[in-house]
């Protein structure tokens, strides 16, 4: 065999391993039990989808659609994306499996890898896990406000240290689309001050020029007019409730008018979680309305709230601590010199299993010794070794005594001794 170089994983992917896939076990474990409490459902929905979905869903003009998306052509041609983000995909489902008709709201869960072909630095990667929450079908201001702090809950369980909550209210679609067009006149006559990537979207998206970090742009910014002095009478009311609500619920945020989220499809109120922690990736989860987009892909007019928070940034800025692996009940050891004793060990481990007993035994080969050393490793409770003549030894780790059994007696012996404990 000609020898080969080595393949590495994609730039901007990693894979989890020990104990960081221990952690990651917490936070969904965590996510789970908290959003299942709560009335919301577990989702799984395709790691590919229609192409069309993001594009009309997520926003042509937005940089995942226009940058960031991985988009192939399968063997019969059809265009398909890795999915680059969940709440697009939850609406399709919501829409195709007529979940309209169910009880509303409808409440869903999601933790699954996303995609997107950003520039992989800390913190930001290509492949990236996301836990997420989306409740369609009401426009219940409560419904934000529950929204809102079952992530902030989230977070703060999982030891999230110096977390700021930042909350906007986008208005409705008219509102909106009346704001952009004033904010697209301030752009246009300050534009030799901005960047060039925000001079060019001037008339598709305006909102981003308040995310630039350009200095030009962020100057210009400074005086550009706010949505929030722009909200219908009724979406300003919709805003009131659902910071009273979330007043009544002891959460802490701080109003920010300038907060712009990269998706198009936000409606009325939009929230961020930054952590301190976190550097220039700061962004830990944030979500918010949707009240177009099942409408949009093709279903019944429907109001929709979400939001989604990153693993990796969940566990770079928390304190989650993997528990420990649950002890060995019985290592099976056998001495390799006689012929019948490994099939006779791995029979016994076999009886164990299916026993309930967290049973292990050598599976390379080891020396006697090394097999009880390594027992000895995985602090297991009984040490089982088989004889020459058939006979098995049963060592009790905890208080050194042994008895010698027939292997047939070996799992009932170990279930009494565990449960005297
Ligand atoms: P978004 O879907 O862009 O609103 O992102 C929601 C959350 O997902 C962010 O606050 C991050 O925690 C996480 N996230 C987004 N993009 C990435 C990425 N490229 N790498 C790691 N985490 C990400």
């Amino acid at each position: 065999m000609s020898g080969a170089g080595k393949i590495k994983a994609p730039r901007g992917t990693s894979d989890v391993l020990g104990e960081q896939a221990a952690a990651r076990a917490v936070v969904e474990e965590r996510a789970r039990a908290l959003l299942e409490d709560a009335g919301y459902e577990r989702i799984e929905t395709p790691t590919f989808e229609a192409t069309e979905l993001f594009a009309r869903g997520v926003g042509a003009s937005t940089d995942i659609v226009q940058k960031e998306m991985y988009t192939f052509d399968d063997a019969s041609g059809r265009s398909l994306t890795l999915r680059p983000e969940g709440t697009a995909p939850v609406c399709r489902a919501y829409v195709e499996h007529g979940m309209h008709k169910l009880r509303q709201p409808v409440k869903l869960w999601y933790c699954s890898s996303f995609f997107r072909h950003e520039r992989a630095q800390a913190g930001r990667y290509r492949q990236f896990w996301q836990v997420g929450a989306e409740a369609l079908g009401s426009e219940d201001p409560a419904l934000d406000a529950e929204s809102i702090a079952l992530l902030a809950r989230l977070l703060e369980d999982l030891g999230v240290a110096q977390v700021r909550l930042r909350l906007s209210s986008l208005g409705g679609h008219a509102a909106r689309r009346e704001y952009r067009e004033r904010l697209s006149e301030h752009l246009r006559a300050n534009e030799e001050r901005l960047s060039e990537d925000v001079r060019a979207r001037i008339d598709q998206n305006p909102l981003r020029a308040f995310d630039s970090e350009h200095p030009g742009t962020r100057e210009a910014m400074r005086s550009a007019p706010l949505l929030s002095e722009h909200l219908s009478a009724q979406d300003a009311e919709h805003f009131a409730e659902v910071r009273a609500r979330l007043d009544a619920a002891g959460i802490v945020y701080e109003i920010d008018p300038t907060l712009v989220r990269g998706l198009d499809y936000y409606t009325r109120t939009v929230f961020e979680l930054t952590s301190e922690e976190l550097g220039a990736q700061s962004g830990v989860g944030g979500g918010g309305r949707y009240d177009g987009l099942v409408q949009e892909l093709g279903g019944p007019p429907t109001a929709g709230i979400g939001w989604a928070a990153g693993i990796e940034r969940i566990l770079l800025a928390g304190a989650v601590t993997p528990e420990a692996p649950a002890p060995v009940d019985l290592f099976v050891a056998y001495d390799g010199v006689a012929d019948h004793a490994p099939v006779a060990a791995y029979a016994l481990l076999t009886q164990a299993r299916a026993a309930g007993l967290r049973a292990r035994m050598e599976l390379a080969g080891r020396s006697l010794k090394n097999q009880l050393g390594y027992a000895n490793t995985l602090q297991s409770r009984y040490v089982a070794i088989f004889a020459d003549d058939g006979q098995v030894a049963l060592k009790d780790m905890g208080d050194g005594s042994q008895q010698t059994l027939g292997a047939d007696e070996v799992v009932h012996a170990v279930l009494r001794g565990l449960h005297a404990l």
